[in-house]
């Protein structure tokens, strides 16, 4: 009795189908970021790939920074906590996306001198 009402009730019909495709999209939409973390299939910064990354001091990993050079770092200063970082928030390790250094994608344990920390 159900399958005839569904089949004969276009408006229920729609109904289900629309709330089967919202369903997928919610899905889709709530999937982690940091697997598809913006800009993490681009090619990784070194400083000799960019010269822009070379006067800021790119560093792959924030432990390497040359704190003669650069007296503005401050321990614990990485890109996963700076703003032009494009992967999650927070991030401790993977690559993303940057703001400054368009076209690559920086370690999340990376720094340069472009550092700034998101608010
Ligand atoms: S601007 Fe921020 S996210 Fe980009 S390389 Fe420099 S420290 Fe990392």
């Amino acid at each position: 009795m159900s399958q005839d009402n569904d089949r004969h009730d276009p408006s229920r019909r729609t109904f289900l189908a629309t709330a089967a495709v919202a369903a997928s999209v919610a899905v889709i939409g709530l999937r982690p970021r940091s697997a598809h973390a913006a800009g993490a299939a681009l090619p990784h910064l070194t400083e000799n790939a960019n010269p822009l990354a070379k006067s800021f001091g790119y560093e792959p990993s924030a432990k390497a920074v040359n704190r003669t050079k650069f007296p503005s770092y401050k321990p614990g200063e990485r890109c996963g906590l700076c703003q032009f970082f494009k992967g999650t928030p927070g991030e401790t390790s993977g690559y993303a996306g940057c703001a400054i250094y368009p076209g690559y994608s920086v370690d999340a344990q990376g720094w340069c001198a472009s550092f700034n920390a998101r608010s």
